[in-house]
């Protein structure tokens, strides 16, 4: 007789509510035009807000500083909704220095504490670009997890610090330590497939099909669930991007698809780490 695997599948769907500071900090745009779409991320806010109401989930939001400084009562709204606050920056950019990134990430923490009353314990990498200068900020202030790498796809793992890698010789693994990684992918992000931005270093073409992104959002789900059958999927999102009307339509299919699937539960990040790291240990080396 065949036993049928109990399915244990945590969902996230996290949302990086960059607004303004994406155009002005990774973009340096000056245009009025390319601020405003990061206006438009207030609007999306709102509508997902809303969503996540009447389907009754809790979601992860990564808010930059300047997003909390800008946005008060929209910021504060999220929390007050039962939604994580993650931290993720201040103005969406690389600081110059090492020096200038921890300075960064204080005001970063500072403003999100002003508005929501909280302090983060999760961080996410603007633009997916985690130094070690940061990355040795979120081990010294006791973060809990990180949410900017790709080593892995729905499997949680242990940041380590002090990696090399030589132009010329072998990698060199460093110290594992014990802030998680709850991994990312392009490829499970709205931003690069749909939208579309023309810099001087180049053209995002963006306006993927909502139909093609659905595709690959639900192939791996499906790959989790029937295949894996234990793990986590993580959503990373935008509000200025996926707050239009087709996306939404599409992530409202999607949500529907993987909540008719039993054993699947919709949870923060927070929450994910905490029962991740207390079933799985780290192992001292
Ligand atoms: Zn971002």
């Amino acid at each position: 007789m065949v036993s049928i695997m109990e399915k244990k599948i945590s969902v996230c769907l996290t949302f990086d509510f960059d607004a303004m500071s994406l155009w002005l900090g990774t973009f340096r745009s000056k245009s009025m035009s390319a601020i405003s779409r990061g206006e438009f991320g207030r609007v999306g806010a709102e509508r997902l807000l809303r969503l996540l109401h009447d389907w009754d989930i809790r979601s992860t939001w990564f808010v930059p500083g300047h997003t909390a400084d800008a946005f008060p009562a929209t910021v504060a709204k999220i929390a007050e909704d039962g939604h994580e606050i993650g931290h993720h920056g201040y103005f969406h950019e690389r600081a110059k220095t090492p020096a200038d990134e921890i300075l960064d990430f204080d005001r970063a923490a500072a403003a999100l504490k002003r508005v929501t009353g909280q302090e983060p314990v999760g961080y996410r990498s603007p633009a997916a670009d985690l130094t070690p200068a940061t990355l040795n900020c979120l081990v010294d202030r006791n973060f809990l997890y990180d949410s900017s790498l790709m080593g892995n796809d729905f499997s949680p793992y242990y940041c380590r610090v002090g990696d090399q890698a030589p132009a010329d010789g072998p990698f060199v693994w460093g110290r594992e330590t014990d802030l998680l990684e709850l991994p990312i992918t392009w490829g499970l992000d709205d931003f690069p497939a749909f939208e579309f931005v023309m810099t001087r270093n180049g053209t995002l073409p963006g306006f993927a099909a909502p139909s093609q992104m659905y595709e690959i959002w639900v192939g791996d789900f499906d790959y989790l669930y029937d295949r894996q059958g234990e793990g986590v999927y993580i959503l990373t999102m935008h509000p200025q991007c996926i707050g239009r009307g087709h996306r939404l339509l599409m992530l409202e299919r999607l949500i529907d698809h993987i909540r008719k699937r039993s054993g699947v539960t919709f949870r923060t990040m927070n929450e994910v780490a905490l029962e991740f790291k207390t079933s799985n240990p780290r192992v001292p080396h």
